[in-house]
């Protein structure tokens, strides 16, 4: 059938050329060879994109590798790939350019060091159930929700909503379990026992720690100390102060009867301790109190597997190294001191190495860092120029007494804050308009990270695993993508890019 058809259709085009003029020939053959030349030229172009496609994507493009972490900083020792120098060709990320300097932490003890590097039953109940072995032996509690991702993935702490810090009075009363820094004042094996009950996932045989807390932790030692004090004075009031500043001037305030490295321990009732942001021990009172997120003895209260020592957190009044500061900005910020804490230097890092842990302390310093930001746009709303809001608090009075409401304190959270509901809006507007300009996009990349990657296996140190390390997945994750964008935008890979909007999501 179809043969026939053809042939039919042969015999009607011969017809039709036999009848066509000289010049109608010469028009129809010109059209067909110039439709032939386009047809060549446009498969030869064909071939030669598949040729560099082909040439770079499969044999001449070696994978990307940012070597080892091999630079390391000048003035804090922090260890660096060599991708991570900055625009003015610095490492900064750890120590601000030399400006910030904290003490280093102390050596490991022995006992902690074999339990997150060895492979015994014992080191593994206790790499798997280090969050309750550190609950279990705090002195303060952290209260957070905590919201696992769904899915089998490897542990990830997720919290939603705010973070506490509690701390107990001395002594608990018949609604409290005794608990936290309460323990310390019973001897070792009826607070394991009572330890083991809270937390049946521990084993006996590790809680040797407390010992070893009760011995390097000073911490520890000032709750007994009042302990012993209350028992020998039982009549009268004893209070206890975890100082701010070690070198806090106590004559101002009545002579504490007892001090040890962190706490004051004050005996009767004249004269004032010192107030505000310290942190204050009753013998007895009405359950547990918050502690301030910003007091430096929160961290080593919260985290004693992490600072057995008791090593002080951030406060204050951590000034900047003198020879290398400011004149304006001279204090370390929250985000500096956890920048110079998390950095990686050479040596064993218990904090690194504390898997879960770890991941709740990186958790607890972004969500600090985070409320003190806030904090400061709470207090400086005057220098945000919150009077060009006045439209708006305008409506929202009115529209209270509308509504006969009281118009509380308004705070304004500019659309700087990154993460904020109206830098959300502000950047989805800035994209949506791009578009506009521009036209759809034309390529919609999504890039990944992996785990795998040999950067990150290669920063592993001992048992760490990657999940447990955000800090390193994160490093390598922002160098890797730095290199796709240059590919992109500096080496035209898929040629020239007029506009480009990129979202990074974890
Ligand atoms: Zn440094």
């Amino acid at each position: 059938m179809n043969s026939l058809r053809t042939s039919q259709y042969n015999l009607r085009r011969r017809e039709q050329r036999a009848r066509e003029s000289l010049d109608e020939r010469f028009q129809r053959r010109s059209a067909r060879n110039a439709a032939d030349r386009l047809r060549r030229a446009r498969a030869r172009s064909d071939q030669q994109m598949a040729n560099r496609v082909n040439s770079q994507a499969e044999t001449n493009v070696s994978e990307h590798d940012c070597g080892l972490m091999t630079e390391i900083c000048n003035f804090c020792q922090a260890l660096y790939w060599r991708n991570e120098l900055n625009s003015s060709n610095k490492y900064t990320k750890c120590c601000h350019d030399g400006k910030v300097r904290l003490p280093n932490l102390a050596e490991t003890p022995d006992l902690l060091k074999e339990l997150l590097t060895n492979n015994s039953l014992e080191a593994r109940n206790y790499q798997n159930h280090i969050r309750e072995y550190n609950a279990a032996l705090a002195f303060a509690s952290m209260g957070a929700e905590v919201k696992s991702p769904p899915g089998n993935g490897p542990y990830c702490f997720r919290i939603h909503g705010q973070i506490y810090h509690r701390i107990a009075p001395l002594y608990s009363n018949e609604r409290f379990k005794p608990g936290y820094g309460q323990l310390y004042i019973f001897d070792a094996s009826e607070a394991n026992s009572r330890r083991l009950e809270n937390n049946p996932s521990c084993l006996s045989s590790v809680m040797k720690l407390d010992a070893l807390l009760r011995t390097i932790n000073p911490y520890a030692k000032s709750y007994l100390q009042m302990h012993h004090l209350i028992q020998s004075n039982p009549t009268v009031n004893v209070k206890m102060i975890f100082m701010e500043h070690p070198d806090l001037d106590m004559r101002r305030y009545n002579a504490p009867t007892s001090r040890t490295e962190v706490a004051a321990i004050f005996v009767g009732d004249d004269g004032e301790p010192p107030a505000n942001r310290d942190i204050c021990i009753y013998p007895i009172g009405e359950g547990c109190k918050n502690i301030s997120p910003l007091n430096q003895c929160n961290d080593p209260m919260v985290y004693p597997l992490l600072f057995p020592r008791g090593e002080q957190g951030w406060s204050n009044e951590m000034e900047h190294v003198e020879e290398r500061r400011s004149a304006k900005r001279n204090r370390v910020t929250h985000l500096q001191f956890y920048a110079y804490r998390l950095s990686v230097r050479s040596g064993f890092s218990l904090l690194h190495s504390s898997g879960k842990l770890f991941q709740q302390y990186v958790v607890d310093a972004y969500v600090k860092t985070e409320g003190s930001r806030l904090n400061y746009i709470r207090l400086n709303q005057k220098d945000l120029r919150v009077e060009f809001y006045r439209g708006l608090l305008d409506a929202l009075t009115t529209r209270a007494s509308n509504n006969n409401l009281r118009v509380g304190k308004l705070v304004i959270l500019p659309s700087s804050f990154q993460g904020s509901p109206r830098s959300m809006q502000q950047n989805y507007q800035d994209a949506m308009a791009m578009v506009r300009k521009f036209g759809r996009p034309d390529l919609f990349v999504t890039f990944t990270c992996n785990p795998s990657w040999p950067e990150i296996l290669n920063a592993m140190q001992g048992r760490e695993r990657p999940e447990n390390r955000p800090d390193i997945v994160v490093r390598v994750f922002k160098m890797k993508l730095s290199e796709l964008l240059d590919d992109l935008i500096k080496r035209k890979v898929f040629g020239c890019v007029t506009s480009y909007i990129y979202v990074i999501e974890f």
